[in-house]
């Protein structure tokens, strides 16, 4: 019997030991406020379907007609033979629609994350990363090989005085990278102070607004929008995965940098495009937020409410400024225990825990959704209260 495969043996039973272990549940309905997971219909407190685009029925037609017109494969990476009409009017709809000169689609935003940073800096060069940044940031910093360094979150006092340490030690170029909505506590970078330093230093600026598309700004044009930034941010990277309901990535910016990636961005160089279903489902999720707020309207309402009647249940939620609503409890196995019990009672809220977020600061993560309707967040909050005092987390 070989015996190679016994640490990871060990090291699956310790994650179950701690709390930690995985389990990953079946859904088999389309996303939207209900969910039919593991053969029970289920309130969905889980997903990032932030505007309930996911299964719309606008973006339901669009992707079916181009399987109609271009079949279901790209067949081919973007720069040999894959480049078709629709990523041509995606990108520059997308560009529109952040206000920016450029953009350029990618498979997923975690590629676009390792496509742009490894573009843009190398060996000789510095990253300034906030310390909470996502991991797809961490990973494209890492794959550029360029030094590595970590400024206490949000915090652009701390970016400044790790910047000024650099300088005195040399370098060729460098980057600064921050989240612009934090995934796991739904806090908002501090982009114009952040941009203040970026300036005064002259350095690139890129942001990840992942969780700031479709959320923040004017009918959810994102973080740049949101702060009246516009021509000042180098480069926005973000998905189509979350508030659009699709699956893809998207940078967007300067010219320069747009061009450059097509050049060298090696996702987009040997990796298959984004198929055309995606795109045509993406332009339809364009159309819908150029046309009316009311989506993105509804969702904060949810979110505001949600917050609230939490809030005076007596849990903590956190720093959240978003609709991301963390119900912060502490350790793993509570988490665990939480979530289990809200399944029961037909509730799907995920627990998170290390290394997701850090060691005691698990919780259940509650995303609220523009589908939602108030009974359904109603019928949530009666849960949420029913278990927290099950579990002595309120009285
Ligand atoms: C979700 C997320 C991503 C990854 O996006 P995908 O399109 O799902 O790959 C990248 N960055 C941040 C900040 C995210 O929250």
């Amino acid at each position: 019997m070989s015996t190679k495969t016994d640490w990871i043996t060990a090291e699956l039973d310790g994650l179950r030991q701690q709390g930690l272990y995985n389990s990953i549940r079946t859904i088999a309905s389309p996303q939207g406020a209900w969910l039919q997971v593991d053969g029970q219909r289920v309130l969905n407190f889980c997903s990032n379907n932030y505007l309930g685009l996911a299964n719309h029925p606008h973006l339901r037609a669009a992707a079916a007609a181009a399987v109609e017109q271009y079949g279901v494969g790209p067949a081919a990476v973007r720069s040999i033979a894959g480049t078709l009409d629709l990523h041509g009017q995606l990108e520059r709809r997308l560009a529109a629609f952040k206000g920016v000169e450029a953009a350029l689609t990618f498979q997923s935003g975690f590629n676009a994350n390792l496509a742009t940073i490894p573009a843009l800096v190398g060996r000789e060069d510095v990253i300034f990363s906030d310390r909470l940044n996502h991991a797809s940031i961490i990973d494209g910093c890492r794959l550029s090989g360029a030094k590595i360094v970590a400024y206490d979150h949000n915090s652009s006092a701390h970016l400044q005085q790790v910047i000024t340490a650099e300088r005195a030690a040399g370098f060729r170029r460098a980057l600064i990278v921050t989240d612009g909505v934090f995934s796991m506590d739904g806090d908002i970078a501090p982009l114009p102070e952040i941009l203040a330093v970026a300036q005064r230093e002259d350095l690139l600026l890129m942001v990840d607004d992942a969780h700031g598309e479709g959320v923040l700004g004017r009918g959810g044009r994102g973080i740049v929008d949101h702060f009246g930034l516009h021509g000042q941010v180098d480069i926005e990277v973000g998905t189509l995965s979350k508030a659009f309901g699709v699956v893809g990535g998207v940078v967007a910016g300067r010219p320069v940098i747009v061009e450059w990636l097509r050049q060298r961005a090696r996702p987009f160089l040997f990796s298959s495009a984004m198929p055309a279903p995606d795109a045509a489902a993406c332009l339809a999720a364009l159309d819908l937020l150029e046309a009316s707020t009311e989506l993105v309207d509804r969702l904060w309402d949810n979110a505001r409410y949600f917050k609230a009647e939490m809030q005076r249940l007596g849990f903590d939620t956190g720093v959240s400024a978003t609709p991301i609503t963390p119900v912060m409890l502490g350790e793993a196995p509570l988490a665990q225990e939480f979530s289990r019990r809200l399944f029961a009672r037909g509730v799907f809220a995920m627990a998170i825990g290390f290394p997701t977020v850090p060691r005691g600061k698990a919780r259940i993560r509650v995303m609220i959704s523009a589908a939602h309707a108030r009974a359904d967040l109603d019928q949530g909050l009666a849960a949420c209260a029913a278990v927290g005092r099950e579990l002595g987390v309120i009285h």
